[in-house]
């Protein structure tokens, strides 16, 4: 297994993945080739200029044609595949939402706009929403026409996000919720139509008590978005401000004052079966680095081919793990989305790392010319177009933050699963 998997080769870990399979190898089969299929036809005319578009680094790309692509895999039926059939899923088997991303990685088809929808917001309310709202937002997320954005952290509340203190009251009269506050880091909200926001809503409560999970629409005068530019110079993410920003009494995910529950079971969707796809993007973005030191001669130096194996390894691990966890073959599902997390982040941060040895030292000025084919000013650092390679690295800088750092995932593990004393506070 491990000699096979040295030989980094998208079509050995596709075998692997295969192996995966609980059902029999002909319906799974079957399953790959109606996905591949569909992809080879409709990933061609106008979609074909999308393949590869929008991954790491790169989600400022192609917005409204992904987001028209997006729409395309709606209508006919790919989009939320893993949801139960009576709120507009397929009722995918794990199996086949592995084989779904592998077929989807190896299609190089691009990066989907609603994963905060289809991935986090949408599971949660299948889990804790009321039948009134899985009515009223499921079909939006399933057809894409309505993206979702999430409101957790703020300036003082990120690893701890128990330190909320967004607020919001229940006007009784006007059967609404009125919202004051901030949040920062907040992904899409700038072409997003809603945001869930975990607020204070019992006045003087403290920690986890008291916080309620809120969906509040973004198109409305108390909210203003305002974008934070990223290391790439894109911006990718904002700082949300509500200033009496409002929302129908009725749109509280579980009841009042348990809202830490919810936002923490959409976590456990945000570290867990979520990266699925993630993972199989990986496996491509290997690929594709191991071809670029093919064709330099970087692979001929024995150190940045060990690195290249080792990744591979790295994927093969987390693969192994992610089958554990997903499997419920875990004593602690809290302490596996972590050990999860933690293993996907570093081997994506040190794969960007890679990338920039790989490149060497075109990677220190970027490409001479923009993807538009223009000469690149490489004296002007503001205008500077990077290439994909310095994308991905600057991007990945961002992977042992976001969704909890890895200090938080190791206090998580420390504390749940090996049962050591909780850290002072
Ligand atoms: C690309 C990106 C996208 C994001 N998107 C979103 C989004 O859409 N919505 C959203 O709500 N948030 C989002 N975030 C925010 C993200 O969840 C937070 O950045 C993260 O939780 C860390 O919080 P913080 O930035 O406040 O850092 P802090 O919590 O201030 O942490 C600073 C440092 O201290 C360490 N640290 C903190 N507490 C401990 C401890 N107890 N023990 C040891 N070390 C500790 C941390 O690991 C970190 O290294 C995003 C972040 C990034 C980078």
């Amino acid at each position: 297994m491990l000699a096979r998997m040295t030989s980094i080769n998208l079509a050995d870990r596709a075998v692997d993945l295969g192996e995966w399979a609980k059902s029999t190898p002909d319906a799974a089969a079957e399953f790959a080739t109606a996905v591949r299929t569909w992809l080879d036809e409709n990933l061609a005319g106008d979609f074909a200029d999308l393949k590869g578009r929008g991954g790491p680094g790169s989600e400022h790309e192609f917005f409204a044609e992904r987001l028209e692509w997006d729409r395309h895999l709606a209508r006919h039926g790919w989009t939320c595949i893993g949801w139960p059939t009576e709120y507009g899923g397929r009722g995918a088997t794990l199996e086949q939402r592995i084989i779904f991303h592998r077929e989807y990685a190896r299609a190089n088809a691009p990066a989907r706009v609603n994963h905060l929808g289809e991935e986090l917001l949408g599971p949660t309310l299948i889990a804790f929403g009321t039948e009134g709202q899985k009515k009223r937002f499921l079909p939006g997320i399933v057809d894409v026409t309505e993206l979702w954005s999430q409101g957790y952290s703020e300036p003082g509340a990120g690893s701890d996000l128990a330190g909320v203190s967004t607020s919001a009251r229940l006007d009784d009269d006007a059967g609404k919720w009125i919202i004051n506050g901030q949040k920062i880091w907040t992904s899409l909200a700038h072409v997003a139509q809603w945001v869930f926001v975990i607020a204070r809503t019992e006045k003087g409560s403290s920690r986890h008590a008291g916080l309620s999970f809120l969906l509040v629409p973004l198109d409305q005068p108390g909210i203003t978005v305002r974008p934070i530019q990223q290391l790439t110079g894109t911006s990718e993410f904002n700082e949300v401000f509500f200033d009496d920003a409002e929302t129908d009494a009725d749109l509280i995910v579980g009841e009042p004052g348990e809202g830490w529950k919810v936002a923490m079971g959409l976590l456990q969707f945000e570290r867990g079966v979520s990266t699925l796809g993630q993972q199989v993007g990986f496996a491509r973005e290997l690929d594709n680095l191991t071809e670029v030191a093919r064709t330099t001669g970087a692979v001929d130096d024995p150190e940045l081919a060990s690195r290249l194996a080792r990744a591979d390894i790295g994927l093969t691990v987390m693969r192994a793990h992610a089958h554990r966890t997903l499997d419920g073959d875990v004593t602690s599902q809290a302490g596996a989305a972590s050990v999860s997390k933690l293993l996907w982040a570093n081997w994506h941060r040190d794969l960007g790392e890679l990338a920039m040895d790989v490149v060497g030292a075109p990677s220190l000025i970027g490409p001479a010319a923009t993807a538009e084919g223009k000469a690149n000013n490489i004296t002007d650092p503001e205008n500077v177009e990077l290439d994909e390679w310095q994308r991905l690295y600057l991007f990945t800088r961002a992977d042992t933050i976001y969704g909890g750092s890895n200090e938080v995932q190791r206090n998580i593990i420390a504390e749940r699963v090996l049962g050591l004393p909780r850290e002072a506070r």
